[in-house]
């Protein structure tokens, strides 16, 4: 639905009219450019779905107007498509439409947005549920989640095993739903992880054992699904990049045109450094795996000698790439790990600026000092897309050993 509002612009005391395409999402935060003075405008609307009710709330150098007064600008925001920014004031095309124009196959693009909403929606409530009746050891709470799980008819079968088992295999089935063309990523990370089954059995048998010692496994396991749970809470925002696989030319989104109207930036912080230091953990088991492929040991071989596990997961994440960049997974990783980003964010430089719709950040480093960069909004979005899909596909290790 759309819905529209005024305002007045606390700086230059125009009076602007908002008309946001309201998405499916509970929080929904939009920050932009005044379009008389430029100053970072904002509003969140919190939206009750059950009853179709909605409030807009943390009001950013804004303040609200009645209908009386004939707003001198009218804009358009969009939570469901990506919106073009040349048409912020003034609006040719519905987002709907404009997005159509960029797609290939509109018919196999919704069907695949669809399932993915689903999965977000409905199927990884189910697993999140029968999850906890795992954690308590109820059978008969889980197979009863498990058996709403299979209702899903677009969810191939993963009844195998024990519970853990199952669990894991739910849970790589709801990554893979999102990442499909991560295939040849994930097969992979299964061929690495035969090749040291094969090569040393008991090397492998080891590496578990480190990961079962002070609950290592167990606790990568809960933060990855804490990473699941941001995903399904930021899905409605992320679901307009969809389109993405589906692009009729790939390089239509380089231009700088599109973006998405919804700026819910420090979520996005969180999520992308969450999303970081996970990976970062489950670099550990990787490299472990590599060692053993080989023939090194349980570790992770370097120039000198072998690097222990817990030697390795002690390292600052930021630092893990220096001994790994040359193994046959580091490729997967490489263009959504990204040390610099992630110190970028803990750093209080680190700024979003609505009129150019750009995030400045820095670096600081001993050997580099103090570096500048920046990103679109739109590419930081794309980007930590990405990482999650990684995470997912990463899950592999982790539940090879977690099982
Ligand atoms: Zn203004």
């Amino acid at each position: 639905m759309v819905n529209r509002t005024h305002f007045r612009c606390l700086s230059c005391n125009y009076v602007i009219g908002c008309r946001t395409q309201f998405g499916y999402g509970k929080e929904q935060v939009y920050t932009f450019p005044c379009p008389n003075c430029g100053v970072n405008l904002g509003f969140t609307i919190l939206i009750d779905q059950e009853n179709i009710s909605w409030a807009y709330e943390a009001l950013d150098n804004l303040k609200p107007e009645d209908f009386n007064t004939e707003p001198s600008y009218l804009l358009n925001f969009s939570s469901c498509f990506l919106v073009e920014k040349k048409n912020l004031t003034d609006l040719p095309l519905t987002p709907f439409l404009s997005n159509l124009t960029l797609v290939s196959d509109s018919d196999a693009y919704f069907k695949v947005r669809n399932i993915r909403h689903h999965a977000a929606q409905e199927f990884w409530p189910c697993l999140d549920r029968a999850n906890t009746h795992r954690q308590r050891g109820d059978f008969d709470k889980f197979m009863s989640e498990f058996r709403s799980i299979k209702a899903h008819e677009f969810i191939p079968t993963f009844e195998t095993g024990s519970l853990r088992e199952i669990i894991a295999q739910g849970y790589e089935m709801f990554g893979s739903i999102f990442s499909t063309s991560n295939e040849q990523e994930r097969k992979l990370i299964e061929s690495r992880i035969d090749i040291a089954v094969e090569s040393n059995a008991q090397g492998v048998n080891d590496l578990k054992n480190f990961f079962v010692l002070e609950d290592r496994a167990e606790s990568i396991f809960n933060q990855l699904r804490a990473l699941d749970r941001q995903w399904v809470d930021l899905y409605s925002f992320f679901e307009p990049l969809e389109i993405i696989d589906w692009l009729r030319d790939p390089k239509s989104l380089d231009s700088g045109d599109f973006t998405l109207s919804e700026k819910p930036i420090e979520r996005l912080k969180t999520f992308y450094t969450d999303g970081f230091e996970t990976l970062g953990r489950i670099f550990v088991i990787a490299a472990c795996y590599e060692g053993i492929c080989t023939g090194a040991g349980v570790g992770v071989p370097s120039r000198s000698r072998l690097i222990l596990p817990q030697e390795f997961e002690q390292m600052p994440n930021g630092a893990k790439p220096n001994l790994i960049s040359s193994m046959p997974f580091w490729p997967i990783f490489v263009d959504v790990f990204d040390s610099k980003l992630r110190n970028g964010i803990g750093h209080h430089s680190w700024r979003y600026d609505a009129s150019l719709d750009i995030i400045f950040y820095q670096n600081h480093s001993p050997s580099r000092g103090k570096e500048d960069f920046k990103i679109s909004f739109l590419n930081f979005c794309i980007l930590t897309r990405k990482l999650y899909h990684c995470v997912t596909v990463s899950a592999k290790y982790l539940h090879s050993i977690w099982v």
